[in-house]
C-alpha cells in the first residue's frame, strides 16, 4: 500500500506539514497519492538510526548480506503488477521498459550478493613479518577494504528502478556494508515507496539491524542539501544532471569533514563515423542511430547527442537519411512536465545558433507531453565556437559535426568535456589509420564502442559507466556493474594483528577461500 509516509528504519513517519503528489504525464494528471516532505527532524532521526545500524552492520557476514539483498530482489519481484502499474503512472514509459528495468534491478542486487559469495572484492593483502631482517624487523601487514560508512542515495528521475531506490548505488552500499538512507525521487515517489518497502521487508526477513536503509521523501532540494551536510553520512551517490551534482559536490567538501561525492551526470556520447562506415553503411548507421536517439524518448544519459564526420558526398547522403528515419518514427512521452519543458528550451537554444541546419521538421502536432524528435547539423568551425552547442539537450535531440578533415574532428574531440561513452564506426583498417583521433576520444570518456550504438549499458564486471569530469565527479570508479562497490570502501591495514583476531579474509587458514596477494603472489592458499 502506498501511504505518502517517509521510512525511518523500519518505522513509516509523516510529522512534515509539507505534501506533494506525483503526475501521470501520459494523462496529464495528478496521481492519487500524498507524500509528506521528510523534516529535518525526521532526517535527524534516520541518519541516527544508520549511524547505529552502521556498528553492527559492517561485521555482519558477507554469506549473511548477500542473503539480504537476495531478498530484496525477491520482495522487489513479489510487489508483481503493482509495481509495474505504479511505474507507468508516474513516468509514461511502457510496460516493457518498467518490466525490463525490473529485471536489471533485481540482476544488479543479485550481482552484487555473489560477488558478496566470491569475497575476492575486499583485495586482501598480506605481507607476513620477517623478524630478522636487518637492519630492522619487517612488521606483518594485513590491508582489506571496509565500508566506509552511511552513505545518501539520489536517484534520477529517468531509471526509477535501476538507478533509484534500489538501484545500483543503494545495492552496492549495501553489498560493501553500509547503510543507506535514499532521498527519495520526488517524480516517482510511489515507486520509491514500494521498493522501499521491500527493501525494509527483506531488512525484517534477515535480521538486519534497523536503520540499515530508510527512505526519506522530499519535493524539493533542502531534505537533500541538509542530508550532504549531516555529520552521520560519510559518502554520497548521486545520478542525475549536472547542475544537482555538481551543487552536492560543492556541499560536501565544504563541510568541517568533506566526504567524497560519486556523481554520474549528463554526457553527449560522441561517435566518429569514419569513410568506409559512410560509404558501405551510411543507411545502416543512419538507422540505428535514428532507433538509438529515439530510445526511451531520448532520455538516457548514454543517449548519442554527437555525431562526428568528416564533409562530403557521403556524408550528405546519412544525414538525408537520418533525418528521414528518425521522422518516421513515433514521438514518446516524456517522463514529467518540467523535463519536457527543460527539452523543448534545450532545441529551442540549439536551433537559435548560428550556422545549424535542421535534418527533420518535427511536427506541429504535439500530444501533451510527447517529445517532438529533432537532429541538427552544424560545420566543425561553428561547433568548436560555440560552447552552447556542446550541451546535452536532454531528450530525443542530436547534432551531426561537418568537419573538414580527420585533423579537425581529433582538435574538436580534445576540447570536449568528459563524456560516459565514444563510439567508432568503420573497418578495422580506420582503427589504425585513424588512430590519433579515437586515441583522442579515449582520453575523455570512460567506455569506448566499435561498431554499435552507446545506448544499452551491460551489467557485468568489466563494465565502465563513468568517465571524465562532468561525465562522472570521478573518473576512478564506475557506477554499473560489481566494481561500483569499490566507492563506498577504503583501504584499512592490521599490523602485527593476532591471527584469531583478524577478519576471515585476512586470516592465515583463509577460510573464506578467496583470492588473495600474499608475499607479492597472488593465491588462495593457506599461510
Ligand atoms: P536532477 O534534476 O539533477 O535530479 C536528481 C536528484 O537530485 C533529484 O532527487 C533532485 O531533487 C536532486 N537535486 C538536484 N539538484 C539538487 C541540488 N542543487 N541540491 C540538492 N539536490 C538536488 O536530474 P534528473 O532530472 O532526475 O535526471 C536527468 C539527468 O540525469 C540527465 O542530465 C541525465 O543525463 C542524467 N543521468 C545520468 C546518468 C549517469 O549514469 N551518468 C544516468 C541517468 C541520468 P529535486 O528533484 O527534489 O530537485
Amino acid at each position: 500500500m502506498i501511504t505518502g509516509q517517509n521510512y525511518l528504519g523500519n518505522k513509516r513517519s509523516s510529522k512534515g506539514e509539507k505534501t506533494y503528489k506525483t503526475f501521470n504525464p501520459r494523462l496529464g494528471i495528478t496521481n492519487e497519492w500524498t507524500f509528506y516532505e521528510a523534516t529535518q527532524e525526521e532526517l535527524e532521526e534516520a541518519a541516527r538510526l544508520a549511524q547505529n545500524a552502521f556498528i553492527s552492520y559492517r561485521n555482519i557476514s558477507p554469506a549473511r548480506r548477500a542473503g539480504f539483498l537476495r531478498v530484496i530482489a525477491d520482495e522487489i519481484e513479489a510487489l508483481g503488477n503493482t509495481l509495474i502499474e505504479t511505474y507507468s503512472k508516474e513516468t509514461a514509459l511502457p510496460e516493457g521498459r518498467a518490466k525490463g528495468e525490473r529485471g536489471r534491478t533485481v540482476g544488479q542486487l543479485r550481482s552484487f550478493a555473489n560477488a558478496l559469495e566470491d569475497g575476492s572484492w575486499v583485495e586482501a593483502s598480506i605481507d607476513t613479518a620477517i623478524p630478522d631482517r636487518s637492519p630492522i624487523p619487517k612488521p606483518d601487514l594485513r590491508k582489506m577494504l571496509i565500508p566506509i560508512g552511511p552513505v545518501a542515495v539520489f536517484g534520477s528521475s529517468n531509471f526509477p528502478l535501476a538507478y533509484s531506490t534500489a538501484g545500483g548505488d543503494t545495492a552496492s552500499a549495501l553489498a560493501a556494508g553500509c547503510p543507506v538512507i535514499v532521498k527519495s525521487h520526488p517524480m516517482h515517489a510511489a515507486t520509491g515507496e514500494l521498493v522501499a518497502s521491500a527493501i525494509i521487508s527483506a531488512a525484517k526477513k534477515t535480521d538486519m539491524p534497523n536503520g540499515v536503509f530508510s527512505n526519506l521523501n522530499s519535493s524539493g532540494i533542502e531534505v537533500g542539501q541538509a542530508l550532504v551536510k549531516h555529520p552521520g553520512i560519510t559518502a554520497v551517490g548521486f545520478t542525475g544532471s549536472i547542475k544537482g551534482g555538481t551543487a552536492l559536490y560543492k556541499l560536501a567538501n565544504e563541510r568541517a569533514e568533506p566526504i567524497p561525492v560519486f556523481a554520474e551526470m549528463g554526457s553527449v556520447n560522441p561517435v566518429l563515423i569514419f569513410p568506409s562506415a559512410l560509404s558501405e553503411n551510411g543507411a545502416y548507421w543512419a538507422n540505428q542511430y535514428a532507433s538509438s536517439i529515439m530510445l526511451g524518448a531520448g532520455q538516457f544519459c548514454t543517449n548519442p547527442g554527437l555525431i562526428f564526420g568528416v564533409k562530403g558526398k557521403s556524408l550528405d547522403n546519412f544525414k538525408t537519411t537520418l533525418g528521414k528515419d528518425i521522422a518516421a518514427l513515433d514521438p514518446s512521452c516524456m517522463l514529467h512536465p518540467t523535463i519536457y519543458d527543460n527539452y523543448e528550451k534545450g532545441k529551442k537554444e540549439a536551433v537559435a545558433q548560428e550556422g545549424i541546419t535542421q535534418l527533420n521538421s518535427p511536427s506541429s502536432e504535439n500530444p501533451s507531453y510527447f517529445a517532438q524528435q529533432l537532429v541538427l547539423s552544424v560545420s566543425g568551425k561553428d561547433f568548436s565556437q560555440n560552447p552552447k552547442l556542446h550541451q546535452e539537450v536532454f531528450g530525443p535531440f542530436s547534432i551531426v559535426v561537418e568537419c573538414e578533415s580527420p585533423e579537425e574532428i581529433q582538435d574538436i574531440i580534445k576540447e570536449l568535456e568528459g563524456q560516459l561513452t565514444g563510439t567508432v564506426l568503420g573497418d578495422s583498417n580506420e582503427l589504425k589509420t585513424y588512430s590519433e583521433v579515437i586515441d583522442a576520444m579515449a582520453q575523455r570518456v570512460g567506455r569506448i564502442i566499435y561498431n554499435g550504438v552507446p545506448t544499452g549499458v551491460e551489467v557485468c564486471p568489466s563494465m565502465v559507466h563513468g568517465g571524465p569530469f562532468p561525465a562522472s565527479s570521478d573518473s576512478r570508479f564506475t557506477a554499473v556493474g560489481t566494481n561500483a562497490i569499490k566507492r563506498w570502501v577504503r583501504p584499512f591495514s592490521y599490523q602485527n594483528w593476532p591471527n584469531e583476531q583478524l577478519p576471515d579474509a585476512l586470516k592465515n587458514e583463509n577460510p573464506l577461500n578467496i583470492l588473495r596477494f600474499v608475499n607479492g603472489s597472488y593465491t588462495d592458499s593457506k599461510i
